[in-house]
Order: C-alpha cells, then structure tokens, then sequence
C-alpha cells in the first residue's frame, strides 16, 4: 500500500471564520499537513477573514499557537512552519456589512484563474450575506467554491431556504457541503470494500445480511457547550447527516462510476426509500435518552442548564429500507454522549448457515466491521476450528486490518478527513460532499420522528453515565431476537 500523492493547483482559499476553533483546530493544521506533504503549492494563499482587529502578522502568530497545539513537534520543522506561516494573511471582514469585502477582492485581484475556495467556517446564519457579497464583491466566477458545513438548516424548511439563498448566487457544481464523516479513510474504504472487490457485492443483501447496526458511541457529556446543544439533540446533530450518510454508503445500489452526481444519485435513492416512522410506530422503533449525573459529571439536563430539557443526547431507532435489496434487514441507528467508550463503527451481521454439520456446534454469521474510531480498520469476524487436537470446536476470530498498522513504517500517517476533503474542493471534486437534494430528503425522513417525539410530550429516558444507553434502546433490539454490540 502506497500513499500517492497528487499535487492540487495553486489556489486561493478565505476562510471566513479564520479565527474560530474549528479553523484553529481542524482547517489550519489540515492545510498545514498538505502542504508539508507536498500536496497544496507553497504559493497557495490561506486569507482568513473575520471580525477580529488583526492583521497578516497577528493572524500567523495564531495560526502558529494552533499549529503547536494541535500537530505534533516533530511534524513542526522550522522550514516547514516558516513556509506554511508565510502562505497566511487576514482580513478584517465583517460578514454582515460592507467593512473589508474590497480589501478581500483586492487581495484575491492578481490570481483570477486560480481555483478560489471561501470556506465558511461560521454560523449558517450568515452563510447567505456571506454569499451575497461574495458575489456582489466580484468574487463569485466559475472557479469559486463555497464549503459549508453542519449545522445545514434545523428542519427541512430551515434547509431548503438554506439552499435557496446559497442557490441565488452560486450553482450547485459550486456549492461542497462537508459531511466530515465522508472524508474519513474507513468510510471511503467502506466503498472501495463493496465496488472494489468481487467478493461481497453477491451477498450484500437482506438474503445473506441479517441486519446492520450503525454505532456512533461518544464518552464525552456535552459540558460547556450545553445550552448550545440543547437547542439541536441527536437527532439534528448526529443521525440527520454523519448516521444517514454512513447508511447511504453501506446500502446503495453499485453507481456506474465513481463520478460526484452517480454516487450522490445513489445515496438520494436509499433516502427516499427509508420507511417513514410515523407517529404509530415512534415507541417502538425509537429511544431518546439523557444521561444521569455521577462520578462522570453532571447529568445531561444539569449541562444543558434546563431541568425540564425534553432534547435527547442520545438515539438508537430501527430504519427500514424498502427495496428489494434490503427489504427484511433492518438498519438500526445509534448515538449518544457520555457511554462506555468513544466508538464509531458500521457493523454487517450475516445470517447463520443455515445447517451445522459439526455437531454440538454453533456457527455463528460472519460479522464484517468497519470501525471509524478509535483505530480505523476493518474486522471480519470468522467462524474457525479451536487449533488442537480437541476434536472440531469452533471458535469465532477476526481477520483484523488496521490502517495505521498497515501504514506503519511506510512514512505514511492516517490523514484527518478535512485533509481530503479541503485538496477535493481544490480539485473540483464534489464526491464526498453532500447535495443538496440530499440534505433535503434527510431531513424529509427526521422532521416527523421529531415532531412525533414533540407531539408526545415524553421526556427521553434516563441513562447511567459511562453505560451503553437506556434499557429501552437495548429492547429495541431484543424484540427483534438481536442485540447490540457492545460498546468497548
Ligand atoms: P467559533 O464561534 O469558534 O468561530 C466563529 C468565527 O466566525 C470567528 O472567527 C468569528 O470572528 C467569525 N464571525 C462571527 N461573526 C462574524 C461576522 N459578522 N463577520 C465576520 N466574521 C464573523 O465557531 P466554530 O466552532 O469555529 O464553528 C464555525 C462553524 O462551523 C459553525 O457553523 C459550526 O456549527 C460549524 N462547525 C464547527 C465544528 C467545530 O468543531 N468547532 C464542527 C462542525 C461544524
């Protein structure tokens, strides 16, 4: 396995919201990255743009400061930090008014053929002046691109009049809507697995699957950014976007080519064909859950700072897909802060074989997991026989590849997913950025789950901190003769 790397264009990339802590902890260090890799041109330009009274130097000593937090020291050779830091500049910007938008097209002015990419790294409330002037700057060509990310809306209304003001001023071909789920090694891996290799696309099916769980597990409660959070809960924040995105990619149909609108048209079809859950259905096939206080910190209503919040820090619900691919194997969803452990994983359950000839024995079905963290990798849980001379006894084992141990020694580290994701927006390449349309179907299929859940009036079910969830998630399952895995 080698790692190629093809250089991007030189480009010219603003970041609105350059100060922010996701720029300080996720975009500065990824760009950083590239271009020691020799990937993004020493003479691209990184112009942050926000509201702060800094200027080049002053931005570069706080992309240095973030530099040292977030990337190791020995990745941080003078040379290449010195050459990085000389790539920055800022602008002031106040995204809502007219201040610096000529300064902004100024400095952008002497490259206009260059690849031009404005990453808003705000609040989506501004995602609509932002583009207005961007374009009302000059700035909007056909080599501009606009990166956003979650939150993308509130609610299907909140995302189609997103869309809509986006839609004013730029083309879909230009709009990357970042999942960073998408830019994960695992999940891309996930397609090569199925498109690449002759051997599980036969059996990827509700006649060989029996069912799929998709598991995005987090230790962490949602401490200081509570009150935040308690305006969106689990559904908006995590299974609207990363759990549905990661349920598209295991359940599509093969596209004919792996081409930003075949993959995107896929994806867009699962959505439309999951089942509805309707108000009838809301107790059975889904859970809410809040986490109690203990030895791990308070409980969830104590951070979220309302003790009456009915907003859920924790979702496990059963999907179904009405095709004929899966029809019968259900996909069951789940997330939740301040479990057992940080996971993320897709795991595959196969049926049984239908008869064991080894008598006394179970044979189990296979388990094909597909971990996102901690430790990218895939596991193929086999069934083989207990090595000696015990007799046939059978024991179940995994056949385990992880990425990193498969890149160790080769100079090669896993890259972050806003690595790939900011050199495809250089490229052109729209693949792993979600459509708009897509956006919109998901929220098509959450919007009246939340609406049950509010209409009910429950309040979502305590759950020990530190634990796997709330007994009902684990009945859930139970009732259907499966069970979750384990969260470890
Ligand atoms: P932040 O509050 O740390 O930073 C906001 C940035 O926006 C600052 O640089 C500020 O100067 C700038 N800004 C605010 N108002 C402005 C205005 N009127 N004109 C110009 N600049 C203005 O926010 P963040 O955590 O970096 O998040 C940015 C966006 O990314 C949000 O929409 C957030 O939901 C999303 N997001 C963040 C994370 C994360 O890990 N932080 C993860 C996923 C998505």
């Amino acid at each position: 396995m080698v790692a190629r790397i093809i250089p991007v264009p030189s480009f010219d990339l603003t970041v609105f919201g350059g100060t922010g802590d996701l720029a300080r902890r996720k975009l500065i260090p990824a760009l950083y990255r590239r271009m020691r890799d020799g990937q993004a041109p020493r003479d691209a330009r990184i112009l942050a743009a926000a509201r702060s009274d800094l200027d080049d130097a002053g931005f570069r000593a706080m992309a240095r400061e973030a530099l040292e937090e977030h990337v190791p020291a020995a990745e941080r050779p003078a040379e290449d930090m010195d050459a990085f830091l000389a790539m920055l500049g800022y602008v002031k910007v106040d995204a809502m008014g007219t201040e610096g938008w000529d300064a902004l097209a100024e400095r952008l002015a002497d490259q206009p053929d260059r690849p031009r990419a404005f990453y808003l790294s705000v609040a989506p409330s501004l995602f609509g002046p932002i583009a207005e002037r961007i374009a009302g700057a000059g700035l909007g060509g056909p080599n501009t691109r606009i990166v956003v990310e979650k939150p993308l809306g509130r609610d299907l209304e909140g995302a189609r009049a997103l869309n809509a003001q986006l839609a004013e001023h730029f083309d879909e071909s230009q709009l990357y809507r970042i999942d960073h789920y998408l830019g994960k090694e695992t999940v891309q891996n996930l397609m090569a697995i199925r498109f690449a290799n002759a051997l599980f696309e036969p059996v990827w099916n509700a006649r060989h699957i029996d069912h799929v769980q998709i598991t995005v597990a987090e230790s962490l409660g949602v401490g200081g950014r509570g009150e935040y959070y308690d305006r969106s809960g689990a559904m908006r924040d995590m299974v609207q976007n990363h759990l549905m995105q990661l349920l598209c990619l295991t359940a599509m149909e093969p596209p004919n080519m792996f081409d930003p609108d075949a993959v995107r048209d896929e994806k867009l079809k699962v959505i439309r064909a999951l089942d509805p859950i309707g108000p009838g259905h809301i107790g059975t096939d889904t859970v809410r859950g809040q986490y109690r206080g203990g030895p791990l910190g308070p409980s969830y209503v104590e951070d979220a700072g309302d003790p009456d919040s009915h907003t859920e820090c924790f979702v496990a619900l059963k999907a179904e897909i009405s095709n004929w691919r899966w029809a019968g194997a259900p996909f069951y969803l789940r997330t939740g802060k301040r479990l057992r452990a940080r996971m993320s994983e897709i795991a595959i359950q196969f049926k049984a074989p239908p008869h064991s000839i080894f008598e006394g024995e179970t044979c189990h079905g296979n388990t094909l997991v597909i971990r996102l963290q901690p430790d990218e990798g895939i596991t193929l849980k086999m069934t083989v026989k207990d090595p000696g001379p015990g007799g046939m006894r059978l024991i179940e084992t995994p056949l385990d590849m992880t990425f990193a141990k498969a890149l160790e020694g080769r100079g090669v580290s896993m890259p972050d997913a806003y690595e790939r994701l900011i050199m495809d927006v250089i490229r052109g390449d729209q693949t792993l950025f979600m459509r708009g349309d897509e956006v919109e179907a998901a929220w098509a299929w959450v919007d009246p789950i939340i609406a049950a859940w509010e209409h009910s009036g429950a309040h979502p079910q305590p759950y020990d901190s530190g634990g796997s969830g709330p007994e009902d998630a684990l009945m859930l399952m139970h009732r259907d003769g499966r069970r979750w895995r384990e969260i470890a």
